[in-house]
């Protein structure tokens, strides 16, 4: 069973996506960005879904912060938004996202078949040893 981060300050989202994705995965959940940055470090999951508006330390900053990092930068991250705009789609993939959704999330078949997706699409470590 893939373990996936779930990073979400509300815990009725953190309990719905238990629902959908509990059976699935072994989830690792956390309320806050920097709750979620240690605990990335220790569970190592394979794919981290990310609430954008969390107090303190914003999604963004989370991603900023695991992107920069030698050890997780490789992992794939999913944002989580409510009140989507237009515009967030292509803000949050340049901003260095691999996926997006936005909340209430609906449809858990494309949840699933996109967490697939990414699961099975590893991307190449950017500060790899040499070879
Ligand atoms: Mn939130």
């Amino acid at each position: 069973m893939s373990k996936v981060a779930v990073i979400e300050d509300n815990a009725d989202n953190r309990l719905l996506l238990e629902v959908m994705l509990g059976e699935q995965y072994e989830l690792a959940e956390y309320a806050t960005g920097p709750e979620g940055l240690a605990g990335l470090k220790s569970d190592r999951p394979k794919l981290v879904l990310l609430d954008i508006s969390l107090p303190g330390m914003d999604g963004l900053e989370v991603l900023r912060e695991i992107r920069g990092d030698v050890e997780l930068q490789g992992i794939p991250v999913v944002a989580l938004t409510a009140h989507a705009m237009a515009g967030d789609r292509e803000r949050l993939l340049a901003a260095g996202f691999d996926s997006y959704f936005s909340k209430p999330i609906l449809d858990e078949e494309l949840l699933l078949a996109e967490i697939e997706r990414l699961l099975s699409s590893r991307r190449p470590a950017r500060s790899a040893s040499p070879a």
